[in-house]
């Protein structure tokens, strides 16, 4: 079985830990690969790597990064196919899903693309009497990305191109589970004209992050996963003086109005409630119809098109399936697990996912979808992220309770509320405690120009990824103030704050 080690310096380099963790193709639940878990020195070299390859890369003019990442672009363009065969083959999802991967983080190297023109910094003349201000907005050094394995492409994009496009050098650390599309990103960087060391790619576990976490070069933490993780990677990074930004779990509610269109509503919710077998962390999760009769008319209307979902592996010859497997046999019997504790609970389980009969489904990681109603707050299926193909209808009287109920969770990374009623969707928007919210969106991900984050137990740390809030953070500003010998000469000296 071949070892996945990592990307240093421009080139592959073997892991010595003798740690390793298998890697699995969920559509048939045979292990592919297995991939190195590297050691804590190892870690430290590629730091050192980074460390060493900055001096450069921060003098390198903005136009030319630019233009590396430019060509990035284009390769990944060319390579979009192959990439999205990749993310299937360890991730499981659908093709089409995986290739939309693949866009969206390839937006964010475009976005990247414009970066010098954001790094401008501000500047004022005569702040005080023959004075000039401006700021810099410099690279700050090592930076390192931890992602998590549903989006092997799109989450590391949210990150290295905007670090290195501002001049920083950067430390991607994949998840385990599907390592080996950042690994091929690493390759395409070079292809770019990236210089050796800017990029580099540590596969691990705890003992690689928490290097990544203490070692004092390394200045700064993107990270994406679990909210527990990223809890403690935002104390342990914060605690040794990083910057750090981490983003945690979800619990996506749509609340769909009397006055919705349903059939609208159905269809977006069967997509972001299954569409890539619910591993989303903007996934809708739970449906909040206002009204009994909303809820009877929506109810009935995802049972049928339940009856309809497609379920099969990734990579098909004809058309895409409509979800493909989970990720591992672990989470499979995790999020298995969750439909139990629902009945065991009180929830009425309305489709059972476990009894879906899955067409050549072998010894893959399938599940069917489920849908649960007359949830109720409390619940562990309400409060807990599943992070599977299961969909909850929790009843709501009143729009008031409908927000309340949204506000109330520990969670804020997306809402959605369906409704003709542009009032509504107003105090919707004005009232909801949650970073991301669609009206008559689903899955309301902002483009890469804008930032992505969520609010509450969703996000550690002020600053979300990409887009502005992308460059604020992977840069430090720095505030000239200057004088030039102009023949204005102070005639004595001062003592007290100028106040010109
Ligand atoms: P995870 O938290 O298990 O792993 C994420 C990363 O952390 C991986 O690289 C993993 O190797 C590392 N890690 C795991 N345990 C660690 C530990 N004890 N110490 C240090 N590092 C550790 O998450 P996952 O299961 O890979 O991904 C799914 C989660 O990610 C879901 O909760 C989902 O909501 C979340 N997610 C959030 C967003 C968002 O934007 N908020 C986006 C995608 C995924």
């Amino acid at each position: 079985m071949s070892i996945l080690g990592n990307y240093i310096h421009g080139q592959p380099v073997a892991s010595q830990s003798g740690r390793t963790a298998p890697v699995y193709n969920p559509a048939t639940g045979e292990e592919s690969l297995q991939v190195a878990l590297s050691s804590a020195d190892e870690t430290r070299e590629a730091v050192r790597v980074a460390d060493e390859a900055f001096a450069s890369w921060s003098k390198v003019t903005p136009l030319k990064r630019a233009r590396i990442l430019f060509k990035f672009k284009e390769l990944l363009e060319a390579h979009a196919d192959e990439l999205a065969r990749l993310i299937s083959r360890e991730h499981g999802k659908v093709f089409s899903d995986a290739k939309g991967e693949v866009t969206r983080g390839l937006e964010v190297a475009e976005f990247a693309c414009g970066v010098p023109h954001l790094q401008k910094g501000e500047h004022s003349s005569n702040v005080g009497t023959g004075v000039d201000s401006y700021t810099l907005m410099q690279p700050l050094g090592v930076c390192a990305g931890i992602s998590p394995f549903n989006f092997p492409a799109m989450v590391p994009m949210w990150m290295f191109p905007i670090a290195l496009a501002c001049g920083n050098t950067f430390i991607m650390k994949p998840s385990e589970k599907d390592p080996s599309t950042p690994m091929r990103l690493a390759e395409l960087l070079k292809e770019a004209g990236l210089p050796d060391g800017v990029f580099n790619v540590v596969n691990g576990d705890k003992e690689a992050v928490d290097v990544l976490l203490t070692d004092e070069r390394v200045q700064a933490v993107s990270f994406v996963g679990s909210t527990p993780i990223a809890e403690y990677i935002y104390a342990t990074g914060s605690a040794h003086g990083k910057r750090v930004q981490a983003l945690g779990g979800a619990k996506n509610h749509m609340v769909i109005m009397p006055d919705a269109d349903l059939d609208q509503a159905v269809g977006a919710l069967m997509g972001a409630a299954y569409g890539s077998a619910g591993e989303r962390c903007m996934a809708i999760s739970v449906a909040v119809p206002v009204g009994e009769e909303t809820a009877n008319r929506l109810r009935d209307k995802l049972v049928e098109e339940l009856d309809k979902l497609s379920i099969g592996p990734g990579i098909v010859d004809g058309p895409d399936h409509d979800m493909g497997p989970l990720v591992t046999r672990e989470h499979l019997e995790k999020v298995k697990g969750y439909v139990q504790a629902g009945v065991d609970e009180g929830a009425e389980l309305v489709v059972d996912g476990r009894e879906a009969v899955i067409e050549g489904a072998g010894d893959g990681f399938f599940l069917g979808g489920s849908l649960f109603d007359h949830v109720t707050p409390g619940m562990c299926i309400h409060r807990e992220e599943i992070f599977g193909p299961v969909l909850a209808i929790a009843r709501a009287a009143s729009f008031d309770e409908a927000v309340r109920m949204v506000n109330d969770h520990e969670y804020g990374n997306g809402t959605a509320i369906f409704t003709r009623d542009g009032d509504a969707a107003r105090q919707y928007c004005e009232q909801i405690q949650v970073g991301m919210v669609g009206v008559n969106v689903p899955i309301p991900v902002p483009m890469a120009f804008h930032s992505f984050g969520g609010w509450k137990r969703s996000l550690f740390g002020p600053l979300h990824m990409h887009g502005p809030d992308g460059v604020r953070f992977y840069t430090r500003m720095k505030t000239i103030s200057q004088r030039w010998p102009s023949g204005i000469r102070e005639e004595t000296n001062h003592f007290t704050m100028p106040t010109h």
